[in-house]
């Protein structure tokens, strides 16, 4: 039996200027590292045990139906606009309908180079993709909307960092690569027969309950309201908060120098290339309110009326804090166990949050500590956080069973830096273990697992990674 993967193409439908067709660049000795059967289940891929997976999911092989083509955006980095930006490394391969009925994109990411590759190599090193592999594995198994991973494979060859590094082809699955940077791009050139292409296309496939473009931003505004408070209850840190890393469909993408914080401390960077915390762990609740109101921004060609259209997206946009708060709100309330949260509880959440500060505290164990009552063995100022303690409870003494509810938000196992890291350094000398045991554990993040507890310490100094990096 070969692969057959159900590809119906409605991208590659749209005008030439959307993208640029090219086929995947060969490469050298594909191996296949991992292969994600559950996620193939769900996208209607049969074939799945055939020994040419290597060569479809490296790029050497395209598979039946596919319609490659690289797509072209613009993009705010770090708040400077590139009027060009795109596929410089990726592929999209086409879209399948999968089992519940939504469209999957599905893409090919280090495939070689693209017309957008700028001085790029088209190229990824093996590192960032198991990276991008085991994280947004583990987002997913955490609940948070994400792009999914199908496959990893080595390619035999070399690429160029700032050493000599194996390459590695990964395998993307979104439920769409819309960026708020391909708005900006049909936008900030005046194509509007193609802005207006790009609307419908959007808003027929994420958001068929809406109509008018307001009513699109407004909808894409409250998810990206809801993800990133969900990114916040999990100590995650996306670092490259760019318009074109930010997607319509409210799905978390691009997962370059991203990282899960161990200690608390709001203005927590890693990235390094982020040198003046523009995606710090706390800005980013501000940085997607401006990244929405790129998005507005280009979306007001869309309107007839130029001047209604900037006043009803104003408001739009002057809304989303207060969207993001209750977001907030809600996600840190569950934390404590709070099936309502109320606006007063903010103030609870915030003096636990600002001892964790105080003491260095680890994000991810002191709230999973709480339901199990073992969170003031993780806090310094043990007094302060006995009168916190009290309060807290008299607070949850009428919910019902609070623990429940804090285990299922709480999790236990989060991808922490330094196994990253580790697992990247034993792929480096041939040896995969580490990253198919992190795959395993993580996939099941709200669950205890005794065998795995080693996995839950956090890093000790040696083992503290200070900066992470785009790949
Ligand atoms: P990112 O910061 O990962 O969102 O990437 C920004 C832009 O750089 C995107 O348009 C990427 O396609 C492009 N890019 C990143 N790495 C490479 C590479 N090795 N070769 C070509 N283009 C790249
Ligand atoms: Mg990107
Ligand atoms: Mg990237």
């Amino acid at each position: 039996m070969t692969l057959s993967i159900p590809f119906d193409n409605s991208y590659a439908r749209l005008p030439d200027s959307f993208y640029a067709r090219l086929t995947p660049a060969r490469v050298a000795a594909p191996e296949l590292i991992a292969f994600n059967m559950p996620l193939a289940e769900e996208l209607g891929i049969s074939g799945t045990d055939d020994p040419l997976l290597a060569a479809i999911f490296g790029g050497n092989t395209l598979p039946e139906g596919a319609d490659a083509l690289a797509q072209i955006y613009a993009g705010h980095q770090f708040g400077g606009f590139s009027p060009q930006l795109g596929d410089g490394r990726a592929l999209l391969l086409g879209e399948v309908i999968d089992r519940s009925g939504t469209r999957r994109d599905i893409q090919l990411k280090g495939s070689g180079p693209t017309p957008f590759s700028r001085r790029g190599d088209g190229r990824a090193a093996l590192g960032p993709v198991l990276r991008e592999y085991l994280l947004s594995e583990a987002m997913h198994a955490l609940g948070v909307p994400t792009t999914r991973a199908l496959a990893a494979v080595r390619t035999g060859e070399d690429v160029y960092r700032e050493t000599i590094l194996p390459g590695a082809v990964f395998t993307r699955v979104a439920s769409s690569h819309i960026r708020v940077g391909t708005f900006q791009l049909f936008a900030s050139r005046q194509q509007y027969p193609e802005l207006q292409q790009l609307f419908e296309y959007t808003r027929d496939r994420h958001y068929p309950e809406t109509k008018t473009p307001g009513e699109l931003l407004a909808a894409v505004c409250q998810r990206q309201a809801a993800l990133v408070a969900q990114w916040m209850s999990l100590g995650f840190i996306h670092g490259v908060m760019n318009t074109d890393n930010c997607t319509l469909s409210g799905e978390t993408i691009d997962y370059g120098p991203c990282a899960f914080m161990d200690q608390y401390h709001p203005d927590t960077v890693y990235s390094s290339i982020d040198q003046h915390g523009r995606y710090a762990y706390q800005a980013q609740a501000d940085i997607i309110v401006w990244n929405m109101a790129q998005l507005a921004t280009a979306m007001v060609p869309l309107v007839q009326d130029q001047d209604a259209a900037v006043s009803e997206f104003t408001e739009i946009i002057n809304a989303m804090p207060n969207l993001i708060r209750g977001e907030w709100l809600n996600r840190f309330g569950a934390k404590l166990g709070l099936a309502a949260p109320q606006p007063e509880d903010a103030r609870l959440i915030a003096d636990l949050l600002h001892m964790m500060q105080a003491g260095g505290s680890d994000f991810t164990n002191t709230f999973r500590a709480l339901a199990s009552g073992s969170a003031r063995d993780e806090i310094t100022d043990r007094e302060s956080y006995d009168a916190w303690h009290a309060r807290w409870q008299e607070r949850i003494a009428s919910e019902a069973a609070p623990e429940a509810r804090m285990h299922a938000v709480n999790p236990a196992f989060i991808a922490r830096n330094h196994r990253v890291e580790q697992m990247i350094s034993a792929a480096l000398e041939g040896d995969d273990s580490l990253f198919h045991h992190l795959c395993a554990v993580l996939s099941r993040p709200y669950e205890d697992q005794p065998d795995a507890e080693e996995l839950r310490r956090p890093p000790l100094p040696s083992e503290v990674v200070q900066a992470t990096f785009c790949g």
